[in-house]
């Protein structure tokens, strides 16, 4: 997004290997920007006075010219499952969430990288109002850190972060590129890249660039449907990419990178929740190596859909893996506080929401 009247750049925006431009400020030494970079990406300070070990002038020109930080955390909402959706402020008044999910050892981060989304899948709310703008990498390596320092004053640390909020995160790479190396690289936030899930709706040219993370990133592709006919339907905003063409370019990074593909299918009653559909997505399987992950649809008010009955989903598991596909059901977490998948950006969906929200405190 282009920059706000009078405002001033931001650390968290910076590329890892991008903090030297903090040799222009006053005073700075050499050692200066490494020492900002670990105690924003791996400390995760708010303001640049927490940084003690810089010397009082370097810090002055510091705060002077730079911001730590542009997101405020507004609410963290616990579910009576023990999932917590974060809905955080942006600096032009848009908001976005993020949801931490607990299940066995395993704290799971999910992240926007939009607000909104220019996909439009027909099930989901936060396609509900199209793609407002991209996330700039400093609003996504954000919500890693509020949800880091919430995480670690819960004392549980964070084991898992997937790109599967708000947004297609590939038709944002280039601010997801950046965001992702200042959380993996050792010098930033030290996240180990293996843990790193980035979901798409299948972008043949863009799931081919994702290597330039390197060959750890494992990889999520939603298909919703098995044939071109339905998925057009549920997933309108997709520009007709041929499903087989995402197929071809989901083994390309598997043959490359070795990390095994999850494709997500979201169950929708009555829609794609036959036996039929499980042998039709079988075959079209055949061949590519990954697991298949379905996703029973939950409810978003205003969308003309049904959650499936468990017994057509334990028959589409059963048809499935009869047929090799190993295939997981995933369990909905935070479903009280719209924070399942699906249900994203519902309840505050614009800025004014949160202003309401504080005034009537
Ligand atoms: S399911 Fe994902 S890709 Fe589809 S509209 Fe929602 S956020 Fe966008």
């Amino acid at each position: 997004m282009t920059a706000l009247p009078g405002e001033r750049p931001c650390l968290t925006d910076l590329a890892v290997d991008g903090y030297d431009v903090l040799l222009d400020l006053e005073g700075a030494r050499r050692f200066h920007p490494a020492s900002v970079r670990r105690w924003v990406l791996a400390r995760g300070v708010r303001d640049v006075d927490a940084m003690t070990d810089l010397p009082k002038a370097f810090r002055a020109a510091l705060a002077d010219a730079w911001d730590v930080r542009r997101t405020r955390l507004a609410l963290a909402s616990d579910s009576d499952d023990g999932t917590t959706k974060l809905l955080l402020e942006l600096r032009d008044g848009q908001t976005i969430e993020s949801v931490l999910i607990p299940e066995g050892d395993r704290l799971t981060l999910c992240v926007s990288t939009q607000v909104g989304c220019g996909v439009r899948c027909a099930f989901c709310a936060s396609g509900l109002l199209g793609v407002v703008r991209d996330l700039t990498s400093g609003e996504i390596v954000e919500q890693f850190l509020e949800a880091r320092a919430l995480a670690a004053e819960r004392g549980r640390p964070l084991t898992n972060l997937v790109l599967m909020g708000g947004g297609e995160p590939l038709n944002n790479f280039a601010h997801v590129r950046t965001a992702l190396e200042a959380l993996i690289h050792a010098d930033g936030a030290a996240f180990g890249a293996r843990r790193i899930t980035v979901s798409t709706i299948g972008i043949p040219k863009k799931i081919d660039r994702l290597e330039e993370l390197g060959k750890q990133v494992n990889l999520a592709i939603s298909l919703h449907a098995p044939n071109e006919a339905l998925r057009g339907r549920l997933i309108p905003g997709l520009d007709r990419v041929p499903l087989d063409d995402v197929l071809a370019a989901a083994g390309r990074y598997f043959r490359r990178t070795g990390r095994e593909i999850t494709f997500e299918y979201a169950v929708l009653k009555g829609v794609n929740d036959s036996v039929e559909c499980a042998e039709e997505l079988a075959r079209r399987l055949k061949g590519v190596r990954g697991k298949v992950n379905l996703i029973p649809w939950n409810p978003v008010a205003d969308l003309p859909f049904d959650r499936p009955d468990d017994a057509a989903v334990d028959a589409m598991v059963r048809t499935l893996e009869a047929r090799g596909v190993r295939t997981t059901v995933r369990r909905s977490r935070g479903r009280d506080i719209d924070a399942a998948c699906g249900q994203l950006r519902r309840r505050f969906p614009t800025g004014d929401a949160v202003r309401e929200r504080d005034a009537r405190r």
